[in-house]
């Protein structure tokens, strides 16, 4: 087995456990201890981004939210148990139950409040979500896109418009990006794990050389005084995702040109990728060793 594919099914038990712990009684009281023990000490916290706009951190996905005279729209809703949480910060910026929830891809992390949240709102996504979702027979109907799309959709919201354009084949096959555009803010979902190594999950149609591509595109389109939210890692701006592209292309360089001079995979991780790397870049979600397990996998599949 590969790491990322132990990661990829990591993240999918981590999501179904989150589900279990709130589905009530019928569970497993096993594994719902686990759960509320993974998520007991979690505080979801707002950040003023600009605008209406807030980002709200805790644990998982960073989501967005907007709050204004037309209500309540979040981006990301991240695990279940962190529900009535994620609800409490919304209410402390003055909203109410959200109207509308955009996912910006499928994974756990992002999606596990939709439960909960789409009793209320109508979750909109990418069409790959929606199939993804609805491939996983342990999540309940409402916790689908209702609204789906296939290259770019807009949400006309609390006075601006909420653009979302999907990034094809980076961090999974149904991945978007979006933009607060009067606001100027841009959530990026896991097409960016800011000063991190990112996940990018290969069994999703995802791959690292459009990971980069999809950055070059934020890179070029974007104003170049947009506030980033980043999947995972701190607020910031497009100088996260230009070191993000320079890291990607450096290592991947790196480890493309250890696989072409024969070095096996075991010892281009034992020689590690450079001290710049390991304290820092390798020090989230993916370390070191699963992020040249990553590139291993993509290069071998896709060539040089
Ligand atoms: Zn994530
Ligand atoms: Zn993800």
């Amino acid at each position: 087995m590969t790491g990322s594919n132990s990661t990829g099914q990591r993240l999918i038990r981590a999501a179904r456990l989150a589900m279990l712990a709130a589905a009530g009684p019928l569970l497993l009281a096993g594994a719902a201890f686990a759960a509320d023990d993974r998520f007991s000490g979690v505080k979801v916290e707002a950040i003023h981004v600009n605008g209406p706009v807030h980002m709200l951190t805790g644990a998982g996905g960073n989501i967005a939210v907007t709050v204004g005279e037309d209500g309540v729209l979040i981006v990301d809703d991240q695990f279940l148990p962190l529900a009535e949480r994620i609800q409490g910060a919304i209410n402390e910026l003055g909203g109410d139950r959200p109207k509308f929830v955009l996912n910006t891809h499928y994974h756990g992390d992002h999606v596990g409040g939709n439960p909960h949240f789409g009793q209320a709102a109508t979750i909109i996504a990418h069409s790959n979500v929606r199939t993804r979702l609805a491939a996983d027979a342990a999540l309940p109907p409402v916790a689908l896109p209702v609204v789906t799309f296939d290259d770019a959709m807009s949400v006309h919201f609390n006075g601006e418009e909420i653009a979302l354009f999907h990034l094809p084949a980076g961090h999974t096959d149904g991945d978007s990006a979006v933009w607060f555009k009067s606001s100027n803010v841009l959530h990026l979902g896991d097409q960016l794990f800011s000063g991190r190594f990112p996940y990018i999950d290969l069994d999703a149609g995802g791959t690292v050389q459009g990971y980069i591509a999809n950055l070059e595109a934020v890179l070029e389109s974007a104003p170049s005084d947009v506030r980033v939210i980043p999947g995972h890692g701190p607020l910031g701006g497009l100088n996260a995702v230009r070191e993000a592209v320079s890291v990607i292309q450096a290592t991947r360089a790196n480890v493309a040109k250890s696989i072409a001079d024969g070095i096996a995979v075991e010892a281009i991780i034992k020689a590690g990728l450079g001290a710049e790397y390991a304290d820092s870049w390798g020090s989230g979600f993916i370390t070191e060793e699963r992020w040249i397990r990553i590139l291993v996998r993509d290069i071998e599949a896709r060539g040089h």
